[in-house]
Protein backbone atom coordinates (compact mmCIF):
# COMPACT_ATOMS: atom_id res chain seq x y z
CA UNK A 1 0.00 0.00 0.00
CA UNK A 2 1.35 3.50 -0.91
CA UNK A 3 0.61 5.88 1.60
CA UNK A 4 -0.20 9.88 0.47
CA UNK A 5 0.19 12.41 2.66
CA UNK A 6 -2.68 15.39 2.31
CA UNK A 7 -0.97 18.70 3.33
CA UNK A 8 -3.78 21.32 4.87
CA UNK A 9 -1.19 23.97 5.28
CA UNK A 10 -2.77 27.69 5.08
CA UNK A 11 0.74 29.07 3.44
CA UNK A 12 2.41 28.09 0.50
CA UNK A 13 5.87 28.24 2.93
CA UNK A 14 4.48 25.54 5.18
CA UNK A 15 3.10 23.66 2.27
CA UNK A 16 6.38 22.79 0.97
CA UNK A 17 8.03 22.17 4.26
CA UNK A 18 5.08 19.81 5.21
CA UNK A 19 5.85 17.95 1.97
CA UNK A 20 9.31 17.92 2.32
CA UNK A 21 8.75 16.19 5.65
CA UNK A 22 6.32 13.96 5.04
CA UNK A 23 8.90 12.84 1.99
CA UNK A 24 11.98 12.51 4.31
CA UNK A 25 9.57 10.09 6.40
CA UNK A 26 8.68 8.29 3.99
CA UNK A 27 5.51 8.87 2.16
CA UNK A 28 5.18 7.55 -1.26
CA UNK A 29 2.44 10.90 -1.98
CA UNK A 30 1.62 14.44 -1.31
CA UNK A 31 -1.16 15.57 -1.75
CA UNK A 32 -1.50 19.68 -0.97
CA UNK A 33 -4.66 20.77 -0.20
CA UNK A 34 -4.46 24.25 -2.15
CA UNK A 35 -8.19 24.95 -0.93
CA UNK A 36 -6.82 25.32 2.51
CA UNK A 37 -4.83 28.53 1.75
CA UNK A 38 -6.67 32.30 1.72
CA UNK A 39 -5.99 31.89 -1.99
CA UNK A 40 -3.93 30.12 -4.61
CA UNK A 41 -0.15 31.02 -4.54
CA UNK A 42 0.82 32.52 -7.45
CA UNK A 43 4.22 30.50 -7.90
CA UNK A 44 4.38 26.98 -7.67
CA UNK A 45 8.81 26.52 -8.16
CA UNK A 46 9.42 25.10 -4.85
CA UNK A 47 7.94 22.16 -5.71
CA UNK A 48 9.47 21.47 -8.92
CA UNK A 49 11.97 19.12 -6.67
CA UNK A 50 10.26 17.51 -3.87
CA UNK A 51 11.19 14.21 -5.41
CA UNK A 52 7.66 12.54 -4.70
CA UNK A 53 4.52 12.46 -6.43
CA UNK A 54 2.47 15.37 -6.32
CA UNK A 55 -1.21 15.78 -6.43
CA UNK A 56 -2.86 19.00 -6.77
CA UNK A 57 -6.48 20.00 -4.83
CA UNK A 58 -8.11 22.86 -4.99
CA UNK A 59 -11.48 21.75 -4.25
CA UNK A 60 -14.24 24.11 -4.28
CA UNK A 61 -16.48 24.75 -1.46
CA UNK A 62 -19.78 23.67 -2.97
CA UNK A 63 -17.45 19.87 -3.13
CA UNK A 64 -16.66 20.14 0.40
CA UNK A 65 -13.18 21.91 -0.12
CA UNK A 66 -12.05 25.77 0.95
CA UNK A 67 -12.14 27.47 -2.40
CA UNK A 68 -14.24 30.07 -3.31
CA UNK A 69 -13.46 31.58 -6.33
CA UNK A 70 -14.59 30.71 -10.13
CA UNK A 71 -13.61 28.39 -12.32
CA UNK A 72 -11.40 29.63 -14.80
CA UNK A 73 -8.92 30.98 -11.77
CA UNK A 74 -8.88 27.33 -10.78
CA UNK A 75 -8.39 25.86 -14.19
CA UNK A 76 -5.41 28.29 -14.56
CA UNK A 77 -3.84 27.64 -11.44
CA UNK A 78 -3.93 23.34 -11.69
CA UNK A 79 -2.35 24.13 -15.29
CA UNK A 80 0.32 25.87 -13.22
CA UNK A 81 0.63 23.42 -10.91
CA UNK A 82 0.63 20.77 -13.58
CA UNK A 83 3.89 22.43 -15.17
CA UNK A 84 5.41 22.41 -11.81
CA UNK A 85 5.60 18.80 -11.01
CA UNK A 86 2.10 18.13 -9.94
CA UNK A 87 1.93 14.76 -11.84
CA UNK A 88 -1.80 14.25 -10.30
CA UNK A 89 -4.90 16.75 -10.56
CA UNK A 90 -7.90 15.94 -8.40
CA UNK A 91 -10.88 17.06 -9.57
CA UNK A 92 -14.55 16.69 -8.41
CA UNK A 93 -16.72 13.89 -9.84
CA UNK A 94 -19.58 15.44 -12.14
CA UNK A 95 -17.86 18.86 -12.41
CA UNK A 96 -17.27 19.92 -16.23
CA UNK A 97 -13.55 20.39 -15.70
CA UNK A 98 -13.47 16.51 -14.89
CA UNK A 99 -14.72 16.10 -18.57
CA UNK A 100 -12.43 18.59 -20.38
CA UNK A 101 -9.50 17.32 -17.90
CA UNK A 102 -7.36 14.82 -20.22
CA UNK A 103 -7.49 17.73 -22.95
CA UNK A 104 -6.83 20.80 -20.18
CA UNK A 105 -4.04 18.41 -18.56
CA UNK A 106 -2.47 16.21 -21.03
CA UNK A 107 0.47 15.31 -19.52
CA UNK A 108 -1.62 14.50 -15.72
CA UNK A 109 -2.48 11.51 -14.78
CA UNK A 110 -6.34 12.60 -12.97
CA UNK A 111 -8.23 11.59 -10.14
CA UNK A 112 -11.63 11.78 -9.81
CA UNK A 113 -13.15 12.08 -6.26
CA UNK A 114 -16.45 11.27 -4.86
CA UNK A 115 -17.25 12.13 -1.03
CA UNK A 116 -20.28 11.47 1.08
CA UNK A 117 -19.63 12.80 4.55
CA UNK A 118 -23.14 11.58 5.92
CA UNK A 119 -23.42 7.49 4.92
CA UNK A 120 -21.87 4.78 2.68
CA UNK A 121 -24.70 3.78 -0.13
CA UNK A 122 -25.06 0.20 -1.30
CA UNK A 123 -22.07 -1.73 -3.04
CA UNK A 124 -23.48 -1.53 -7.00
CA UNK A 125 -23.99 2.52 -6.20
CA UNK A 126 -20.39 2.52 -5.27
CA UNK A 127 -19.34 0.25 -7.87
CA UNK A 128 -21.62 2.27 -10.63
CA UNK A 129 -20.11 6.02 -9.52
CA UNK A 130 -16.21 4.67 -9.47
CA UNK A 131 -17.02 3.14 -13.14
CA UNK A 132 -18.47 6.35 -14.66
CA UNK A 133 -15.78 8.22 -12.69
CA UNK A 134 -12.78 5.59 -14.54
CA UNK A 135 -14.24 6.98 -17.95
CA UNK A 136 -13.12 10.48 -17.19
CA UNK A 137 -10.30 9.76 -14.91
CA UNK A 138 -6.99 7.24 -14.21
CA UNK A 139 -7.77 6.53 -10.77
CA UNK A 140 -11.16 7.19 -9.77
CA UNK A 141 -11.85 7.68 -5.84
CA UNK A 142 -14.68 7.58 -3.55
CA UNK A 143 -14.87 8.53 0.39
CA UNK A 144 -17.98 7.33 2.14
CA UNK A 145 -18.64 8.08 5.65
CA UNK A 146 -18.57 4.84 7.72
CA UNK A 147 -21.36 4.57 10.79
CA UNK A 148 -22.41 1.08 11.24
CA UNK A 149 -19.70 -2.14 10.47
CA UNK A 150 -22.68 -3.14 7.40
CA UNK A 151 -21.33 -0.23 5.98
CA UNK A 152 -17.30 -2.24 5.96
CA UNK A 153 -18.62 -5.07 4.53
CA UNK A 154 -20.53 -2.76 1.83
CA UNK A 155 -16.86 -1.03 0.74
CA UNK A 156 -15.70 -4.55 1.18
CA UNK A 157 -17.86 -6.08 -1.59
CA UNK A 158 -17.63 -2.83 -3.83
CA UNK A 159 -14.13 -3.73 -3.72
CA UNK A 160 -14.32 -6.93 -4.59
CA UNK A 161 -16.39 -6.48 -7.25
CA UNK A 162 -14.06 -3.86 -8.73
CA UNK A 163 -11.20 -6.18 -8.65
CA UNK A 164 -12.15 -7.70 -11.93
CA UNK A 165 -11.98 -4.42 -13.56
CA UNK A 166 -8.51 -3.08 -14.87
CA UNK A 167 -9.05 0.47 -13.80
CA UNK A 168 -7.37 1.99 -10.64
CA UNK A 169 -9.31 3.19 -8.15
CA UNK A 170 -8.94 4.50 -4.17
CA UNK A 171 -11.67 3.57 -1.89
CA UNK A 172 -11.83 5.52 1.57
CA UNK A 173 -14.35 4.82 4.72
CA UNK A 174 -14.28 8.18 6.41
CA UNK A 175 -15.26 8.50 10.35
CA UNK A 176 -13.56 6.60 13.32
CA UNK A 177 -15.74 3.65 12.61
CA UNK A 178 -13.82 4.04 8.88
CA UNK A 179 -10.50 3.81 9.71
CA UNK A 180 -9.60 -0.04 9.41
CA UNK A 181 -10.08 0.99 5.27
CA UNK A 182 -7.64 3.30 5.71
CA UNK A 183 -4.98 0.70 7.10
CA UNK A 184 -6.44 -2.19 4.97
CA UNK A 185 -6.60 0.15 1.96
CA UNK A 186 -4.82 -3.09 -0.09
CA UNK A 187 -7.45 -5.45 0.48
CA UNK A 188 -9.86 -2.83 -0.90
CA UNK A 189 -7.78 -2.59 -4.06
CA UNK A 190 -6.44 1.05 -3.59
CA UNK A 191 -4.23 2.32 -5.36
CA UNK A 192 -3.10 4.33 -2.07
CA UNK A 193 -4.20 5.67 1.12
CA UNK A 194 -4.63 9.01 2.67
CA UNK A 195 -2.64 9.72 5.87
CA UNK A 196 -2.24 12.86 7.66
CA UNK A 197 1.38 14.37 7.92
CA UNK A 198 0.66 14.37 12.33
CA UNK A 199 -1.91 13.91 14.75
CA UNK A 200 -4.47 17.20 14.48
CA UNK A 201 -3.42 18.03 10.88
CA UNK A 202 -6.19 15.37 9.47
CA UNK A 203 -7.48 16.51 6.05
CA UNK A 204 -10.56 14.17 6.79
CA UNK A 205 -11.97 12.19 9.71
CA UNK A 206 -10.81 8.84 10.32
CA UNK A 207 -7.55 9.72 8.53
CA UNK A 208 -4.19 7.92 10.55
CA UNK A 209 -1.03 9.57 10.72
CA UNK A 210 1.85 8.86 8.73
CA UNK A 211 4.30 7.33 11.26
CA UNK A 212 1.76 5.16 12.39
CA UNK A 213 0.67 4.27 8.76
CA UNK A 214 4.64 3.59 8.00
CA UNK A 215 4.47 1.77 11.18
CA UNK A 216 1.68 -0.56 9.93
CA UNK A 217 3.30 -1.01 6.40
CA UNK A 218 1.36 -2.73 3.79
CA UNK A 219 -1.45 -4.63 4.82
CA UNK A 220 -1.59 -3.07 8.32
CA UNK A 221 0.02 -6.10 9.99
CA UNK A 222 -1.96 -7.53 12.76
CA UNK A 223 -5.45 -6.42 12.44
CA UNK A 224 -7.66 -7.03 15.78
CA UNK A 225 -10.21 -4.62 17.57
CA UNK A 226 -13.36 -5.42 19.81
CA UNK A 227 -16.79 -5.81 18.95
CA UNK A 228 -19.87 -4.49 21.11
CA UNK A 229 -22.90 -2.73 21.60
CA UNK A 230 -21.61 0.32 22.84
CA UNK A 231 -18.14 0.75 22.84
CA UNK A 232 -17.44 4.98 23.76
CA UNK A 233 -15.96 3.68 27.16
CA UNK A 234 -13.80 0.57 25.85
CA UNK A 235 -10.45 1.07 27.17
CA UNK A 236 -8.99 -1.97 25.40
CA UNK A 237 -7.90 0.20 22.16
CA UNK A 238 -5.70 2.22 24.47
CA UNK A 239 -4.14 -1.13 25.44
CA UNK A 240 -3.85 -2.82 22.75
CA UNK A 241 -1.96 -0.08 20.37
CA UNK A 242 -0.08 1.37 23.50
CA UNK A 243 1.18 -2.82 23.19
CA UNK A 244 1.72 -2.69 19.55
CA UNK A 245 3.93 0.62 19.53
CA UNK A 246 5.70 -0.34 22.66
CA UNK A 247 6.82 -3.40 20.61
CA UNK A 248 7.57 -1.63 17.03
CA UNK A 249 4.88 -4.06 15.81
CA UNK A 250 3.12 -3.71 12.89
CA UNK A 251 -0.69 -3.94 14.18
CA UNK A 252 -3.84 -2.22 14.93
CA UNK A 253 -7.06 -2.17 17.32
CA UNK A 254 -10.20 -0.91 16.14
CA UNK A 255 -13.40 -0.50 17.70
CA UNK A 256 -16.29 -1.96 15.93
CA UNK A 257 -19.51 -1.04 17.46
CA UNK A 258 -22.30 -3.86 15.99
CA UNK A 259 -25.93 -3.98 16.76
CA UNK A 260 -27.28 -7.28 17.37
CA UNK A 261 -28.44 -7.41 13.57
CA UNK A 262 -25.24 -7.34 12.49
CA UNK A 263 -23.49 -10.24 14.17
CA UNK A 264 -24.05 -12.24 11.22
CA UNK A 265 -21.47 -10.07 9.12
CA UNK A 266 -18.86 -10.21 11.86
CA UNK A 267 -17.05 -13.15 9.57
CA UNK A 268 -17.28 -12.20 6.06
CA UNK A 269 -15.94 -8.69 7.30
CA UNK A 270 -12.92 -10.35 9.35
CA UNK A 271 -11.98 -12.37 6.31
CA UNK A 272 -12.54 -9.23 3.88
CA UNK A 273 -10.13 -6.95 6.23
CA UNK A 274 -7.95 -9.80 7.36
CA UNK A 275 -8.55 -9.55 10.88
CA UNK A 276 -6.01 -11.79 13.32
CA UNK A 277 -9.23 -11.86 15.81
CA UNK A 278 -11.17 -9.39 17.77
CA UNK A 279 -12.80 -9.12 21.46
CA UNK A 280 -16.29 -9.41 21.88
CA UNK A 281 -17.79 -7.38 25.01
CA UNK A 282 -21.46 -6.35 26.49
CA UNK A 283 -23.68 -7.44 25.28
CA UNK A 284 -22.43 -10.00 22.79
CA UNK A 285 -20.33 -12.21 25.33
CA UNK A 286 -22.89 -15.26 25.04
CA UNK A 287 -24.68 -14.37 21.33
CA UNK A 288 -21.23 -14.90 19.84
CA UNK A 289 -21.29 -17.97 20.43
CA UNK A 290 -23.29 -19.65 18.01
CA UNK A 291 -21.87 -17.87 15.01
CA UNK A 292 -18.44 -18.87 15.22
CA UNK A 293 -16.63 -21.82 14.16
CA UNK A 294 -15.63 -23.48 17.39
CA UNK A 295 -15.00 -22.95 20.69
CA UNK A 296 -12.08 -24.38 23.07
CA UNK A 297 -12.57 -25.71 26.31
CA UNK A 298 -12.02 -22.23 28.30
CA UNK A 299 -14.81 -21.29 26.39
CA UNK A 300 -17.48 -24.15 26.95
CA UNK A 301 -16.68 -24.23 30.26
CA UNK A 302 -17.28 -20.27 30.96
CA UNK A 303 -20.27 -20.37 28.44
CA UNK A 304 -19.06 -16.75 26.93
CA UNK A 305 -16.67 -15.76 24.37
CA UNK A 306 -14.32 -12.86 24.89
CA UNK A 307 -11.88 -13.57 22.12
CA UNK A 308 -11.83 -14.58 18.83
CA UNK A 309 -8.95 -15.96 16.68
CA UNK A 310 -9.64 -16.22 12.93
CA UNK A 311 -7.34 -19.30 11.53
CA UNK A 312 -7.33 -20.45 8.08
CA UNK A 313 -10.72 -18.50 7.60
CA UNK A 314 -12.42 -20.02 10.64
CA UNK A 315 -13.69 -18.38 13.82
CA UNK A 316 -12.59 -19.67 16.65
CA UNK A 317 -14.11 -18.32 20.52
CA UNK A 318 -12.00 -18.73 23.25
CA UNK A 319 -12.31 -16.90 26.82
CA UNK A 320 -9.57 -15.01 28.47
CA UNK A 321 -11.58 -12.95 30.96
CA UNK A 322 -10.98 -15.95 33.58
CA UNK A 323 -7.01 -15.79 33.19
CA UNK A 324 -7.42 -12.57 33.60
CA UNK A 325 -8.95 -13.42 37.49
CA UNK A 326 -6.36 -15.96 38.03
CA UNK A 327 -3.19 -13.18 37.31
CA UNK A 328 -5.12 -10.68 39.63
CA UNK A 329 -5.06 -13.84 42.52
CA UNK A 330 -1.57 -14.99 41.69
CA UNK A 331 -0.32 -11.27 41.75
CA UNK A 332 -2.33 -10.65 45.40
CA UNK A 333 -0.48 -13.92 46.52
CA UNK A 334 -3.17 -15.53 47.39
CA UNK A 335 -3.36 -18.76 48.03
CA UNK A 336 -6.91 -19.69 46.76
CA UNK A 337 -7.19 -24.02 47.20
CA UNK A 338 -9.95 -25.59 49.49
CA UNK A 339 -10.90 -21.54 50.58
CA UNK A 340 -14.58 -20.42 50.44
CA UNK A 341 -15.17 -17.90 47.74
CA UNK A 342 -18.96 -15.32 47.39
CA UNK A 343 -19.37 -14.27 44.08
CA UNK A 344 -22.10 -11.51 43.57
CA UNK A 345 -23.43 -11.61 40.65
CA UNK A 346 -24.05 -14.37 37.86
CA UNK A 347 -23.34 -13.02 34.13
CA UNK A 348 -20.35 -13.37 32.13
CA UNK A 349 -18.22 -11.63 34.59
CA UNK A 350 -18.77 -13.87 37.46
CA UNK A 351 -18.92 -16.94 35.35
CA UNK A 352 -15.16 -15.96 34.09
CA UNK A 353 -14.40 -15.82 38.32
CA UNK A 354 -16.18 -18.77 39.04
CA UNK A 355 -14.60 -20.50 36.27
CA UNK A 356 -10.76 -19.35 37.50
CA UNK A 357 -11.82 -19.86 41.06
CA UNK A 358 -12.39 -23.42 40.83
CA UNK A 359 -9.87 -24.23 38.56
CA UNK A 360 -7.37 -23.12 41.45
CA UNK A 361 -9.27 -25.34 43.69
CA UNK A 362 -11.86 -22.83 45.70
CA UNK A 363 -15.35 -23.56 47.18
CA UNK A 364 -17.24 -21.61 45.16
CA UNK A 365 -20.61 -19.85 46.31
CA UNK A 366 -23.24 -17.97 44.17
CA UNK A 367 -25.19 -14.59 45.23
CA UNK A 368 -27.40 -12.29 42.40
CA UNK A 369 -30.37 -9.98 42.75
CA UNK A 370 -32.15 -12.55 40.52
CA UNK A 371 -32.15 -15.10 42.57
CA UNK A 372 -32.78 -18.12 40.02
CA UNK A 373 -29.78 -17.20 37.63
CA UNK A 374 -27.55 -17.89 40.84
CA UNK A 375 -29.13 -20.67 41.44
CA UNK A 376 -28.56 -22.28 37.61
CA UNK A 377 -25.04 -21.48 37.89
CA UNK A 378 -24.25 -22.64 40.68
CA UNK A 379 -25.98 -25.72 39.40
CA UNK A 380 -23.92 -26.01 36.45
CA UNK A 381 -20.58 -25.23 37.92
CA UNK A 382 -21.18 -27.69 41.27
CA UNK A 383 -21.38 -25.06 43.60
CA UNK A 384 -23.83 -23.26 46.01
CA UNK A 385 -26.13 -20.74 45.61
CA UNK A 386 -27.71 -18.11 48.39
CA UNK A 387 -29.97 -15.20 48.50
CA UNK A 388 -28.49 -11.77 48.40
CA UNK A 389 -30.11 -11.25 51.75
CA UNK A 390 -28.46 -14.19 53.25
CA UNK A 391 -25.06 -14.51 51.88
CA UNK A 392 -23.40 -11.72 54.32
CA UNK A 393 -24.14 -14.41 57.35
CA UNK A 394 -21.54 -17.01 55.71
CA UNK A 395 -17.83 -17.14 56.18
CA UNK A 396 -15.93 -16.11 53.11
CA UNK A 397 -11.98 -16.21 52.34
CA UNK A 398 -12.46 -14.01 48.84
CA UNK A 399 -15.58 -12.32 48.10
CA UNK A 400 -15.81 -10.78 44.69
CA UNK A 401 -18.19 -8.29 43.36
CA UNK A 402 -19.04 -8.98 39.74
CA UNK A 403 -21.97 -6.36 38.87
CA UNK A 404 -21.63 -3.28 37.23
CA UNK A 405 -22.30 -1.55 40.71
CA UNK A 406 -20.18 1.26 41.34
CA UNK A 407 -18.68 1.15 38.18
CA UNK A 408 -18.93 4.83 36.18
CA UNK A 409 -22.46 4.98 35.19
CA UNK A 410 -23.75 2.69 37.65
CA UNK A 411 -25.57 3.55 40.73
CA UNK A 412 -22.41 4.02 43.34
CA UNK A 413 -24.03 1.34 45.19
CA UNK A 414 -23.13 -1.78 47.22
CA UNK A 415 -23.73 -4.89 45.82
CA UNK A 416 -24.66 -6.58 48.95
CA UNK A 417 -24.58 -5.70 52.90
CA UNK A 418 -21.23 -4.83 54.45
CA UNK A 419 -21.46 -7.43 57.23
CA UNK A 420 -19.84 -9.94 55.04
CA UNK A 421 -16.33 -8.01 54.85
CA UNK A 422 -13.78 -9.52 57.77
CA UNK A 423 -10.39 -8.73 58.46
CA UNK A 424 -7.77 -11.02 56.07
CA UNK A 425 -10.67 -11.46 53.49
CA UNK A 426 -9.56 -11.11 49.93
CA UNK A 427 -11.82 -8.96 48.18
CA UNK A 428 -11.80 -8.04 44.46
CA UNK A 429 -14.44 -6.04 42.30
CA UNK A 430 -14.17 -6.65 38.59
CA UNK A 431 -15.11 -3.10 38.49
CA UNK A 432 -11.80 -0.75 37.12
CA UNK A 433 -13.12 2.58 37.19
CA UNK A 434 -13.20 3.93 39.54
CA UNK A 435 -10.10 2.53 41.06
CA UNK A 436 -12.00 2.32 44.38
CA UNK A 437 -15.43 1.57 44.89
CA UNK A 438 -17.34 1.79 47.63
CA UNK A 439 -17.62 -1.97 48.06
CA UNK A 440 -13.59 -1.73 48.26
CA UNK A 441 -13.61 0.88 50.71
CA UNK A 442 -16.34 -1.01 53.09
CA UNK A 443 -13.79 -4.07 52.78
CA UNK A 444 -10.30 -2.16 53.33
CA UNK A 445 -12.74 -0.64 56.53
CA UNK A 446 -12.55 -4.15 57.84
CA UNK A 447 -8.86 -4.78 57.51
CA UNK A 448 -9.29 -6.86 53.86
CA UNK A 449 -6.76 -7.10 51.04
CA UNK A 450 -8.45 -5.69 48.21
CA UNK A 451 -7.86 -5.77 44.61
CA UNK A 452 -10.26 -3.99 41.92
CA UNK A 453 -10.59 -5.50 38.36
CA UNK A 454 -7.42 -3.43 36.58
CA UNK A 455 -5.11 -6.72 36.82
CA UNK A 456 -8.20 -8.55 35.18
CA UNK A 457 -8.65 -6.21 32.60
CA UNK A 458 -4.74 -5.95 31.85
CA UNK A 459 -4.23 -10.09 31.64
CA UNK A 460 -6.92 -10.95 29.64
CA UNK A 461 -6.25 -8.47 27.16
CA UNK A 462 -2.57 -9.67 27.20
CA UNK A 463 -3.66 -13.21 26.55
CA UNK A 464 -5.82 -11.66 23.84
CA UNK A 465 -2.36 -9.99 22.54
CA UNK A 466 -0.87 -13.50 23.06
CA UNK A 467 -3.11 -15.43 21.30
CA UNK A 468 -3.23 -12.77 17.87
CA UNK A 469 0.59 -11.96 17.60
CA UNK A 470 2.39 -14.88 19.46
CA UNK A 471 4.25 -12.35 21.43
CA UNK A 472 3.71 -11.61 25.32
CA UNK A 473 2.94 -7.29 25.51
CA UNK A 474 4.34 -5.21 27.92
CA UNK A 475 1.70 -5.01 30.40
CA UNK A 476 3.13 -2.28 32.47
CA UNK A 477 2.27 -0.27 29.53
CA UNK A 478 -0.85 -1.45 28.90
CA UNK A 479 -1.62 -0.58 32.31
CA UNK A 480 -0.05 2.97 32.25
CA UNK A 481 -2.37 3.01 28.93
CA UNK A 482 -5.68 2.16 30.42
CA UNK A 483 -5.16 4.75 33.18
CA UNK A 484 -4.40 7.08 30.60
CA UNK A 485 -7.18 6.58 29.05
CA UNK A 486 -9.29 7.04 32.23
CA UNK A 487 -7.85 10.40 33.40
P1 LIG B 1 -23.78 -9.18 32.80
O1 LIG B 1 -23.51 -10.48 32.13
O2 LIG B 1 -24.82 -8.26 32.25
O3 LIG B 1 -24.13 -9.50 34.33
C1 LIG B 1 -24.39 -8.47 35.24
C2 LIG B 1 -24.61 -9.03 36.62
O4 LIG B 1 -24.71 -7.92 37.50
C3 LIG B 1 -25.89 -9.84 36.76
O5 LIG B 1 -25.73 -10.82 37.73
C4 LIG B 1 -26.89 -8.76 37.23
O6 LIG B 1 -27.94 -9.27 38.02
C5 LIG B 1 -26.01 -7.92 38.12
N1 LIG B 1 -26.51 -6.55 38.19
C6 LIG B 1 -26.58 -5.66 37.18
N2 LIG B 1 -27.10 -4.51 37.63
C7 LIG B 1 -27.36 -4.69 38.95
C8 LIG B 1 -27.92 -3.85 39.95
N3 LIG B 1 -28.31 -2.61 39.68
N4 LIG B 1 -28.04 -4.35 41.20
C9 LIG B 1 -27.64 -5.60 41.47
N5 LIG B 1 -27.12 -6.44 40.56
C10 LIG B 1 -26.98 -5.99 39.31
O7 LIG B 1 -22.46 -8.30 32.87
P2 LIG B 1 -20.95 -8.84 33.02
O8 LIG B 1 -20.38 -9.07 31.69
O9 LIG B 1 -20.94 -9.93 34.01
O10 LIG B 1 -20.22 -7.52 33.59
C11 LIG B 1 -20.40 -7.14 34.94
C12 LIG B 1 -19.34 -6.11 35.29
O11 LIG B 1 -18.06 -6.69 35.18
C13 LIG B 1 -19.33 -4.90 34.38
O12 LIG B 1 -19.15 -3.76 35.16
C14 LIG B 1 -18.12 -5.13 33.51
O13 LIG B 1 -17.53 -3.93 33.07
C15 LIG B 1 -17.20 -5.83 34.48
N6 LIG B 1 -16.19 -6.64 33.81
C16 LIG B 1 -14.89 -6.38 34.12
C17 LIG B 1 -13.90 -7.12 33.52
C18 LIG B 1 -12.47 -6.83 33.83
O14 LIG B 1 -11.61 -7.30 33.10
N7 LIG B 1 -12.18 -6.09 34.88
C19 LIG B 1 -14.22 -8.16 32.63
C20 LIG B 1 -15.56 -8.43 32.37
C21 LIG B 1 -16.54 -7.66 32.97
P3 LIG B 1 -29.30 -9.85 37.39
O15 LIG B 1 -28.98 -11.26 37.00
O16 LIG B 1 -30.27 -9.72 38.48
O17 LIG B 1 -29.61 -8.99 36.21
Amino acid sequence: MRTCVSIIEPSLAAALSAAKRAKDQGADLVEVRFDMMSSPPSDLRGFDDIGIEMIATLRPALQGGGYTGNEQTRRAFLRMAAEHGFGLIDLEDGSVLLREARKVFPRSRIIASHHDYESTPPSREIVATLTRESEWADVAKAAYKVNTVTDLLVLAEAAKSLSATKGSHVIVGMGAAGEITRVCADRLGSEFSYACLEKGKEAAPGQLDLATMMRLGRGGGTITGVVGGSLRHSRSAAMHNAAFEALGLPGRYFKFETRKDELNKLKPIALAYGLRGFNVTIPYKEEIMPLLDSLDAVAERVKAVNTVVVEDGMLRGTNTDAFGVEKTIELAGVEVRGKKALLIGAGGAARACASALKGIGADVTITNRTAGKAKRLAEELGGEAVPLRDAPKGEYDIVINCTPLGMVGFPDEMPIAPEVFREGQFVMDVVYNPPRTKFLAEAEKKGAVTRNGEDMLVFQAAKAFELWTGGWPPTDVMKEALRGSLT
